[in-house]
Formats: structure tokens, C-alpha cells, sequence
């Protein structure tokens, strides 16, 4: 069996051995309950856009509320990477109005055509096994942060792709979490179409591709938050290998470096790495 057969088989939940029957046993009731109350809601072509929106409106909604406790709240603000410069409610108007526009003129479109042509998704008997389900979100993960490296890239690098689509994102040189998708529709496309290919590429189990896109979502907003928290994904990840808020704010710093999303290994190959200066890591 080859490499790729065996990795596609791995993260589809195939794993016959008795270890991975024991870790499907993990996973196999909340899959079972899953499919048995809620089957209409999961198989839906549209439940994927309505995870995603939910997950990022509640996300930015809780930093949103910190941001504006966190002048008064020290707490807070004790936590947060520039401490100087508070969040205004013209940021918050401004940042939301283009993601309530963006929503409207491609989400939308998108999702109504996804619900006119796409069939339902079907739903395996067998959940994935506890391994697959990880692996399948690192191995999506992975694949994601080399894309869009290689997109940011090429879009700081050629001047008229970063005038025309990627410089709207940079207006923000403190990125708060309304930033994340403070991005022109060809960005946020290109986003959107990574995140939900790369699943289907490694022949994701459609419990892995929610929990990809969920955690897509998660580290896409920790990026931009603006905070460094002690459960911040660059603290639990060891030897450096995550960039997080930290590297992303130096991004939006110092806009030559620090091009990759999430790991910081494309940058360090490619000379491109840049210390953040805005904490105490
Ligand atoms: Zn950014
Ligand atoms: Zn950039």
C-alpha cells in the first residue's frame, strides 16, 4: 500500500488495527448521537457555512467585549500586546461593516448556490478514530499555512496584487480581532476555498473537516486578537514552531516579514522570520 493510500486511509477513519478501533470507541457515541438527532442539520450543504459564521461571530464577539473592557479591566489589559492602543468603537464599526459586506455580497451568493446544487453531505456509520480526526486537522493545518504563505507572499511581494487585494487587510497595523476578515473578497475567497478543499484533498471524515474548520477559525481570530494569553497556541506548541498573535502582529508591524499564518517554518527557510517586539516571549 502506498504512503498516500495509507495516510488517505488513516484520516478517512479506515484504521483497522485494534489500537484504532479502541480510539474510534472515543469519538463513536457524540458521532452516533450526532447522526442520529441531528441528521438533517449535519448532512445539509449549508451547515458548513453556518459552523463556520457561528464560530467566527461568537469568537470576535468575546474579544470584541475584552477590547472594550479592557481600558478600564487591567486583567485585561495586562494580557493585551500593545496596551496602548485601545480598540474605538469607529474600529469596531468600520472593521465590522466589511464583514458584514463581505458576507453579504460572497458568503451569501456562495452558500445559496451550495444549497441549490450541492447534494447532502452523507454521514459514515463510523466516526473517525481519535488519531484520524488529529491528524486529519494538523495535516489540513499544514497544507492551509503553505498555501496561504505562498499567497501572502506573492501579494506583498508584486505591487499591484498588494494594492489591489491585500493592503485593505493592512490598514490596521494593530490588528484587533475584527481584523481577520477585514479582507477584500478575492483574500476572503481564496481563504474559504483552501478551507474547504484541503479537507477533501486528504479525504477528511466530515467530523475532521468541521473540527479543521472550527480550528481554522479559532487560530485565524488568535492571530489578529491582539492579546497573549497563557493558553495562546504559540505557548503549547514547543520549540517555536508556532507563530500565533505574537509573530502576526509583527507582521502587521513590519509587513515584509512573517508571512506564513499559523507554523513558523516557511519564514525561517525563507529568510523572511521577524521577532515579535510587542511581548515577552
Ligand atoms: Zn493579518
Ligand atoms: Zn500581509
Amino acid at each position: 500500500m502506498s504512503l498516500l493510500r495509507t495516510l488517505s486511509c488513516m484520516l478517512s477513519g479506515g484504521d483497522n488495527a485494534t489500537g484504532g478501533q479502541a480510539q474510534g470507541l472515543v469519538l463513536q457515541p457524540a458521532w452516533d448521537y450526532l447522526r442520529q438527532n441531528h441528521h438533517d442539520l449535519l448532512s445539509s450543504p449549508l451547515f458548513p457555512v453556518v459552523l463556520s459564521v457561528t464560530t467566527y461571530f461568537l469568537l470576535v464577539g468575546v474579544y470584541t467585549l475584552l477590547d472594550l473592557l479592557a481600558p478600564t479591566w487591567p486583567c485585561i489589559s495586562r494580557y493585551r500586546l500593545r496596551p496602548e492602543g485601545a480598540v474605538t468603537w469607529p474600529n469596531i464599526w468600520t472593521t465590522l461593516g466589511v464583514t458584514v459586506r463581505n458576507h453579504l455580497l460572497y458568503i451569501f451568493p456562495a452558500t445559496v448556490a451550495q444549497w441549490l446544487w450541492r447534494p447532502p453531505t452523507p454521514l459514515p456509520v463510523e466516526a473517525p478514530t481519535l488519531w484520524s480526526f488529529f491528524l486529519g486537522v494538523l495535516g489540513c493545518t499544514v497544507v492551509f499555512d503553505f498555501q496561504y504563505y505562498l499567497w501572502h507572499l506573492l501579494h506583498h511581494r508584486v505591487p499591484w496584487l498588494y494594492r489591489t487585494f491585500h493592503a485593505v487587510h493592512h490598514q490596521y497595523n494593530q490588528p484587533f480581532s475584527l481584523v481577520t476578515q477585514y479582507l477584500s473578497g478575492w483574500e476572503l475567497f481564496n481563504v474559504g476555498f483552501w478551507a474547504t478543499v484541503d479537507p477533501v484533498l486528504l479525504r477528511c471524515h466530515c467530523l475532521t473537516t468541521w473540527g479543521f474548520m472550527v480550528f481554522n477559525i479559532y487560530i485565524s481570530t488568535e492571530d489578529h486578537c491582539g492579546y497573549d494569553f497563557p493558553w495562546a497556541t504559540h505557548k503549547l506548541v514547543p520549540l517555536g514552531l508556532w507563530g500565533g498573535a505574537p509573530m502576526h502582529d509583527a507582521h502587521h508591524q513590519r509587513p515584509g516579514t512573517n508571512f506564513a499564518p499559523f507554523f513558523s517554518h516557511w519564514d525561517r527557510l525563507g529568510g523572511t522570520h521577524s521577532a515579535p517586539t510587542a511581548c515577552g516571549r
